[in-house]
């Protein structure tokens, strides 16, 4: 069997992970075409927007332990893992031809190598580790400075690639030591090679979950593992970032999701945890662990051209039938729920974050003053439309990025990160810059570019729901983001025409439940636009609270009388702060299916 598959890989020519890629496929009589890209995380988005057919990330090390980076991408990008593969890290101290040992000033190395060369590194008394990207980059480095005074440590392949001379073998302080990495495909629309491949005798689980710091709870959630006779081969603790108190776990398992014991047990966890997202099961490494080349410096022959960016391989989601239509937005593509984090601020997983702001920023005193009252009325985001989709073009059309840089420096001010409104495609790049999330409106909902320009820009998306747009269409919309490789998306319910007059627009609350089934993704309520009447605006906001919405968007103004626009249904600083603290006393709904 033989087809191309296109695979990315941190780093350039003559990287280990390169070296594992070739490994793996050509072990499987695949061919790949291997694609080095600048980061880890690129790697992951390259996989989530369908850029590359497959991918390799190192999870563990022997010595140093676990990357874990790694784990933390595959929660939050579409990638996961298909196979493991572990790399014999035979490190080669490589100069310039001519060089000799005692002629080595410096070292170039992944911090990772340094850290397992530290008795070798400590014998080359004259010379300095500098730490460097990738052994493939450090290398290169080399071969590009020739100066026989700087060397890099790298598998013995980058040898013969960049010209250079083993100036020391087995550098390691342990020979044994290897590295684990995980072969990833996209989560939806892999390649159908990939797809069918046909799941080897011994496969393994990752995970991620977090604990509450009371007695047991570890001890209990272990217990299921112990009860299903599931071998647990790996565990590692950090605490979790916000929640000082909690830990966050990273765990491997023997064994595949799909087994009757190991999904039981990873029920018992779920029960015990605040959290738990299953990364994946894949094909466990057999035997002892690949060389990365031979003896000598000849093994280069696979070596490919490595670039910094890949073409797309689909452009559309091909969903099998009767599969979900939003395969990236569906709920079980995530079923534990996205959480997003906008500056400091995390939107989903069970807090209710409240974004207060004018419709529009009208001037430096208008936004500072709001932030602040926002701010100390309990708001942890700042709203304030810069560019203003206005229905006549002789209504106020906002400050444009003047209004940006007062929003901006009003966010600054308070330590509110901010949200703004982009209009145009032209708009998103620099918008990103200054502000921390981006407002699609009402009225762009379809506008099927600007959707696919946010998408590309990675940074964090507040989609509101169209004037007369189904639930099925904002979930298509949100698919058109997430499409490009951008999973940061929040959607808003702003309310929606219908023959009643009485309101601005109806307020859909029955949205908010329909959505939590259908999709992973936060979502937020503005009632604001959607009743249009100050005086509706605090039952709205408590609705929306207890129908297990994850928070809510709503207009502020100084002097709501004066306001240039949306007027009537802006809130003054003391109605805000009411309803704030009113929110204190409302629950959210308790069968909300996240659980963070
Ligand atoms: C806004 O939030 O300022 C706005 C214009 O909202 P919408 O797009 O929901 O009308
Ligand atoms: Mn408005």
């Amino acid at each position: 069997m033989s087809s191309h598959i296109t695979a990315v890989y941190q780093g350039v020519d003559g990287a280990y992970s390169q070296l594992v890629l070739q490994a793996w496929f050509g072990a499987r009589g695949l061919d790949v075409r291997t694609v080095g890209v600048p980061s880890y995380r690129e790697v992951a988005t390259s996989l989530a927007g369908l850029r590359a057919d497959a991918g390799v990330l190192p999870i563990e090390n022997a010595i140093v332990g676990t990357v874990r980076e790694t784990y933390d991408l595959l929660a939050e990008y579409d990638a996961m893992p298909i196979g493991e593969a572990l790399m014999r890290t035979d490190h080669r101290l490589l100069g310039v031809r001519g060089a000799s040992l005692s002629d080595v000033r410096e070292v170039l190395a992944h911090p990772l190598v340094i850290a397992e060369c530290g008795r070798f590194l400590a014998s080359l008394t004259q010379a300095r580790a500098i730490p460097c990207e990738d052994t493939g980059v450090a290398a290169r480095e080399v071969a590009r400075g020739g100066n026989p005074s700087i060397a890099a440590l790298a598998p013995a392949p980058a040898a013969a690639l960049y010209d250079l001379t083993e100036l020391a073998r087995h550098c390691a302080d342990d020979p044994r030591t290897f590295s684990r990495f995980l072969i990833l495909r996209p989560r939806i629309d892999a390649p159908g090679v990939l797809r069918d491949l046909q799941p080897s005798a011994r496969r393994k689980t990752s995970l991620v979950f977090t604990l509450a710091d009371a007695p047991g709870t570890l001890a209990r959630a272990l217990g299921h593992l112990d009860a299903g006779k599931v071998n647990l081969s790996k565990l590692e603790s950090k605490p979790r970032l916000g929640h000082a108190s909690d830990h966050v776990f990273y765990a491997d398992l023997d064994g595949d999701a799909a087994d009757a014991s190991v999904a039981k047990a990873l029920d018992g966890i779920r029960r015990e945890a605040r959290t738990l997202t299953i990364l994946g099961s894949y094909d466990a490494h057999d035997g002892d662990p690949l060389e990365a080349g031979g003896e000598g410096a000849d093994g280069a022959a696979h070596a490919t051209t490595a670039m910094t960016y890949v073409q797309p391989i689909a452009t559309a989601a091909k969903s099998p039938k009767g599969a979900a239509q939003f395969p990236r937005v569906d709920r079980d593509s995530k079923p534990h729920g996205t959480v997003l984090q906008v500056g400091g601020v995390r939107i989903g997983g069970g807090e209710f974050v409240i974004i207060g702001g004018p419709c529009s920023v009208e001037s430096r005193e208008q936004i500072m003053a709001t932030a602040q009252a926002v701010k100390a009325a309990g708001a942890v985001m700042l709203r304030g439309g810069a560019f203003k989709p206005r229905t006549s073009p002789y209504a106020f059309q906002g400050m444009g990025w003047e209004g940006v840089a007062l929003l901006a420096e009003a966010g600054r001010a308070t330590g509110l990160p901010t949200i703004s409104e982009v209009m145009t495609i032209d708009q998103v790049e620099r918008m990103a810059a200054q502000v921390d999330m981006l407002q699609i409106g009402a009225r762009n909902m379809q506008n099927f570019d600007l959707l696919k320009a946010v998408g590309r820009s990675g940074h964090p998306v507040l989609l509101k729901r169209g004037l007369s747009a189904t639930i099925e269409e904002v979930l298509s919309a949100a698919e058109y983001i997430l499409s490009e490789g951008n999973p940061h998306v929040a959607l808003c319910e702003r309310g929606i025409r219908t023959f009643e007059q009485a309101t601005r627009n109806t307020l859909d609350l029955s949205a908010v439940p329909v959505l939590r089934e259908r999709t992973h993704l936060p979502i937020l309520v503005d009632p604001s636009h959607a009743v249009g009447v100050r005086r509706w605006i605090a039952p709205l906001c408590m609705a929306s609270k207890a129908v297990g919405a994850d928070g809510l968007l709503i207009e502020v103004h100084p002097n709501p009388s004066e306001a240039k626009s949306d007027k009537d249904q802006a809130l003054t600083f003391e109605d805000f702060t009411r309803i704030v603290a009113d929110l204190q006393r409302v629950p959210a709904a308790p069968y909300a299916p996240v659980r963070v």
